[in-house]
């Protein structure tokens, strides 16, 4: 009796393990569906003649990585947790987009880019805003899945080549506000708890924003 008992636990331990396995495998499958899918869409929709790939890998840091010489962009484990839609992983996507664009230029390009990255992250926010709403996704969704992942390190704190989180922040939202304002008039991040965060950290800049657009903007696309 005992021995069958045994039988019967073995047996439903390697089921359980095979069937955790196929579980996990169909999750990471998803995963790099979704992102090709994204990532395709975005360069269809921009008429994007450059080739490039979108890989899903499986690993714990929060990080998205533009393979630089063969344009592969990566999405590592990490970052899912990041992403409540399509527009957020749409934002990653498009960031890294702009930059494998800019790889695409040659090698001095490249070097320039290692060289001042600090610039070419503003210029890929940017970018990324336009990839976008060229693709139908929602631009807000950057200053989302922005106000997420990126903390606020002392100029002491960081590496000189990168900005800090809320120059990202504002950048892009002074971008979508002088571009695209239709995105921030009752937009449907509204009653999103990133969004209200973002409102929430940044009332000094945005005012500023307003003021330096105050007169180019149209009054009925204001807010
Ligand atoms: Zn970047």
């Amino acid at each position: 009796m005992k021995k069958f008992i045994l039988c019967v636990f073995a047996l439903f331990l390697t089921f359980n393990v095979c069937f955790a396995d196929e579980l996990r495998l169909d999750k990471e499958a998803k995963y790099q569906k979704q992102v090709m899918q994204v990532g395709f869409r975005i360069l269809n929709a921009n008429q994007i003649e450059k080739r490039m790939t979108f890989y899903y890998i499986n690993n714990k840091d929060v990080n998205a990585a533009t393979a630089m010489s063969n344009k592969t962009i990566c999405l590592y484990k990490g970052i899912i947790p990041f992403f409540d839609s399509d527009d957020e992983l749409a934002a990653v996507l498009s960031h890294e987009i702009a930059h494998a664009l800019d790889a695409h230029k040659g090698l001095w390009r490249r070097l320039t880019m290692a060289a001042s990255s600090k610039s070419y992250e503003f210029k890929a926010d940017k970018k990324g805003v336009d990839l976008m709403v060229n693709a139908g996704y929602n631009p807000v969704a950057m200053i989302v899945v922005l106000n997420k992942i990126l903390g606020e390190q002392n100029w002491f704190e960081r590496p000189i080549s990168h900005p800090i989180g809320s120059q990202r922040l504002i950048t892009v939202y002074d971008y979508i506000y002088s571009k695209y304002p239709e995105y921030l008039v009752d937009n449907e991040y509204k009653n999103n708890l990133y969004y209200q965060n973002f409102l929430l950290t940044t009332k000094k800049e945005r005012a500023l924003v307003r003021q330096r657009h105050s007169n180019t903007v149209p009054v009925s696309n204001k807010k």
